[in-house]
């Protein structure tokens, strides 16, 4: 039986497919830039630049000082180029730290963007800006932060490192995943997440086999954009709370920390959401859906265990009592102890059990 839900669409033009970028141009223009800045990180400002010349007159400089985390200082240095360069709008193109300073700046002067998104990331589908100040993590949920246009050009997307790819890949997983049991979900939504699970976990192994795989690269920013959709629209549980408190803790790598902790979070929350599991196990074709994923990653070559990526053990005990301190919604309570056992297993690199 179909439960009672709300619904509510979130407003953002997309356009999709290999060579979207030519249409960069005309998509300003629709929603009246005259000056654009270009965002980036200083590994992607040659990029920026080639976009930039493509744009011709409506160019107005480029910002390459995106970095992860949006610290509020960069945002202000930024503010000041947009100011000096006269810009009346913004192209972020890059990864999700660089949406986000597009974000932090729509935020602040309500400045419209064009976002062109070349990870898996998923931030240009959510209302949601997280910004750090003095090493503190905020986050504000806000609709005035999302863009008014997103490209997906495949394309740009043949240049993340395969092994970018692939926990980039598991980040978008993560958020499909938790929005099949969110609080808040819907049939809408739940058919985007299985959707948005299955075509990233065929396409991932492609990828990773053959990283000029342009149908492979179509398949996984296609499911990366259903699932920031499904991020974006439904609100996230245990696994996001963990790895923010993780990432922010321990200054761990965002989109592989989110690869290690996905199989163990869904173990924990596998009791109290059989029909989620059984759409994520059809989703990626496994008998068990944590194992499954625990699988893919290890397939990928990914890193399994959060050691390895720099977190203390002395660290377990804390992660766990910062993970139960602010109580969250979950489908399963919060219990300590075995949130403890979870990222123990996940410190580790042991299967999910
Ligand atoms: P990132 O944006 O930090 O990119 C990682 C690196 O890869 C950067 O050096 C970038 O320049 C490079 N890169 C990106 N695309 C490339 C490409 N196609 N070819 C070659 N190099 C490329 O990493 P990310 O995982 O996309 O984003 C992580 C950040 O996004 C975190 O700060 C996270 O908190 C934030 N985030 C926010 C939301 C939200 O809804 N607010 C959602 C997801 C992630």
């Amino acid at each position: 039986m179909i439960g009672s839900f709300t619904f509510e669409n979130l407003p953002c033009r997309v356009v999709f497919g290999s060579g979207t970028l030519s249409v960069a141009k005309a998509e300003i223009e629709r929603f009246g830039g005259k000056r654009a800045l270009v965002l980036t990180t200083p590994q992607q400002e040659a990029q920026g630049k080639h976009l930039g010349a493509a744009l011709g007159p409506l160019y107005a400089g480029i910002f390459s000082g995106a970095t992860m985390h949006t610290p509020v200082e960069v945002t202000e240095q930024a503010l000041t180029a947009m100011k000096s360069y006269e810009a009346d709008c913004v192209v972020s193109l890059g990864g999700g730290s660089t949406t986000g300073l597009g974000k932090a700046l729509a935020l602040r002067t309500g400045i419209n963007q064009l976002c062109i998104p070349t990870t898996y990331a998923g931030s240009e589908m959510t209302p949601i800006l997280g910004e750090t100040k003095a090493g503190l993590k905020t986050t504000v949920r806000d609709p005035a932060v999302l863009p008014e246009t997103v490209i997906y050009d495949v394309d740009l997307t043949l240049t993340l490192p395969a092994g970018l790819a692939a926990t980039s890949g598991i980040n978008a997983i993560a958020h499909a995943v938790e929005a099949l049991y969110a609080r808040d979900t819907n049939p809408v939504i739940s058919l985007m997440a299985e959707e948005g699970i299955r075509a990233l976990a065929g396409a991932l192994p492609a990828i990773a086999a053959k990283p000029e795989d342009r149908a492979a690269r179509s398949e996984a920013l296609y499911g990366a954009w259903l699932c920031g959709v499904c991020l974006g629209t439904v609100g996230m549980a245990l696994h996001h709370k963990l790895c923010h408190t993780l990432g922010g803790t321990f200054d761990l790598p965002h989109a592989e920390t989110h690869t290690i902790v996905l199989p163990h979070a869904l173990t924990y929350n596998a009791p109290t959401v059989p029909e989620a599991m059984a759409r994520i196990s059809r989703a990626t074709g496994t008998a068990d859906a944590a194992q499954g994923l625990y699988d893919l990653a290890k397939r990928l070559g990914a890193k399994l265990a959060l050691r390895d990526i720099g977190m203390p053990e002395a660290g377990i005990d804390k992660a766990a009592d910062l993970a139960v301190t602010n109580a969250y919604w979950n489908p399963r309570p919060l219990e300590r102890n075995a949130i403890r056992d979870l990222i123990a297993r996940a410190w580790a690199g042991d299967p999910p059990v």
